[in-house]
């Protein structure tokens, strides 16, 4: 195994909205690049279970958490089966392996004397699943949830988080592109320098979730079980010998990553990740996207309407990774049409309705399939580009890469009138240059858009080294506006 990369594992009482498809998207572009590039990958999802929320939603649904749950993972896998996600691993925490992980590395951090009893009085939001603070109230209530949060006092197991202050600024300083992008990193680094409290580990007596170990009057905090789903999917072996390299996640779940997990791993003697990349959140029509207002996106309408591809490239060029972005049905649209359909759509069919109607016997170049100087300099500009901006985490620029490739193919057809060409020969010879150029183009896309990537490979095949044009169906029809 050469690379791991995780997304977060969602909450398994939720649908997945375009938040989760994002995130999710990113990782999996992230993967199928790397692979691309002869790597092992790793790409893990999954849902979170022993959540107080699961109890609740499953009693509102008349069901047995059993059921509810099996039912609810399935309607992740599906989505993400729908959505082109290549994960190579699912995890639910309620699988036995993850329980024995937990309980692994709890004892490590009590064996480490991290872990002690105290009172906890605080107030809990359930939307949260965490405390939060008075201050941060409006009106007495969450403002993210609206709802009044439960005033709790209650025995808690504490994590010693304030002891490891020093060590995460240490680490910070030794690994500079730890959290990306850098905005996010001063955060994470300004939070922690304001001095780190104790936190709280386990809740009274729940009904559902994790025993604490020999304590079974208390489960586990939920946090202190998810984010130890990434350790599961190795093996504390696994992980010890690779852990993961990147954990793609939103920012609002940022200080989990990046402050907790890894003093986490740290009294437990493991080794930490490698980066957390946080994502920004999407608003619709620039109004945040929440259940009580209704506004929600659904990716997986987004895909039966304007196809998985079109929606991957909107989410992926469209939002500056790492920003906040906006999403609306016009800009979908206008990315659809301009970019897809008259762009790369309609390239991608000049070219090899042209090429369809020549015989590529005998063209000089085409024994070894090598494209003239112009385009393979092209080609490799676009593959440059694709892998230094992946390497930055800079998605929708690498995306951008490869339209610049798109654009010169057309601009080429357009100077030359390929079509004009009279000399055999040489109209043979453009003609293949851009066939070549179509297939870099097809290959370099095959980490963000993979079907479309697909189809145009496949429209191009090679028999005894000459090459067979067979043309598909438009691969973005235009979409009226
Ligand atoms: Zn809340």
């Amino acid at each position: 195994m050469d690379f791991y990369i995780t997304t977060p594992i969602y909450y398994v009482n939720d649908r997945p909205h375009i938040g989760h498809a994002y995130t999710t998207i990113v990782a999996d572009a992230i993967a199928r690049w790397r692979e691309a590039q002869g790597e092992q990958v790793i790409f893990s999802t999954g849902v979170d279970e022993n959540s107080q929320k699961t109890v609740d939603a499953a009693k509102k649904a008349n069901e047995e958490i059993r059921a509810y749950t099996d039912r609810m993972a399935e309607i992740w896998q599906e989505a993400w089966a729908k959505l082109g996600i290549a994960n190579t691993d699912f995890i639910r925490t309620t699988e036995e392996r993850h329980l024995e992980t937990v309980r692994e590395i709890w004892g490590r951090i009590d064996a480490a004397g991290d872990l002690y009893r105290g009172t906890y009085e605080g107030l809990y939001c359930k939307g949260h699943e965490a405390f939060i603070k008075e201050s941060d109230l409006v009106d007495g209530l969450c403002p993210e949830h609206r709802t009044a949060p439960e005033v709790v006092k209650e025995q808690n197991y504490f994590f010693k988080l304030s002891e490891y202050q020093e060590k995460l600024l240490r680490f910070y300083d030794e690994h500079d592109e730890f959290v990306v992008p850098a905005n996010r990193f001063r955060e994470v680094r300004a939070f922690v320098e304001q001095g780190l409290e104790d936190i709280s580990f386990s809740r009274e007596g729940k009904e559902w979730g994790i025993p604490v170990p020999n304590d079974p009057h208390q489960a586990i905090y939920v946090w202190a079980d998810a984010l130890v789903n990434y350790v599961t999917v190795r093996g504390i072996e696994g992980w010890e010998e690779h852990p993961a390299d990147v954990h793609a996640v939103g920012k609002d779940i940022l200080r989990f990553h990046a402050v907790i997990w890894p003093a986490m791993l740290m009294s437990a003697g493991l080794p930490l990740p490698g980066q957390i990349a946080a994502n920004g959140f999407i608003t619709n029509g620039g109004v945040k996207m929440s259940k009580s207002l209704g506004n929600g996106v659904d990716p997986l309408d987004l895909a039966a309407r304007y196809g998985v591809d079109a929606l991957r490239y909107f989410l992926l060029r469209e939002i500056q990774y790492g920003e906040d972005g906006d999403y609306t049905e016009e800009k979908m649209r206008v990315r659809y049409n301009a970019d897809l359909a008259n762009g790369l759509g309609n390239f991608a069919a000049r070219v090899l309705a042209l090429a369809e109607r020549e015989s590529f016997d005998g063209v000089p170049g085409m024994k070894d399939g090598v494209p003239g100087e112009e385009f393979s300099g092209v080609i490799a500009a676009m593959r440059r580009g694709v892998d230094g901006k992946m390497a930055a985490f800079r998605l929708g620029d690498a995306l951008a890469a490869i339209w610049d490739a798109v654009s010169f193919g057309d601009r080429y057809v357009n100077e030359k009138k390929v079509w004009e060409i009279k000399d055999d020969a040489a109209r043979r010879e453009a003609l293949l240059g851009l066939v070549l150029l179509l297939e870099a183009i097809a290959s370099a896309l095959a980490p963000f858009m993979p079907e479309t990537s697909r189809k145009i490979a496949a429209a191009v095949s090679r028999e005894r080294g000459v090459i067979h044009i067979k043309r598909p169906d438009a691969l973005f029809p235009r979409i009226s506006s």
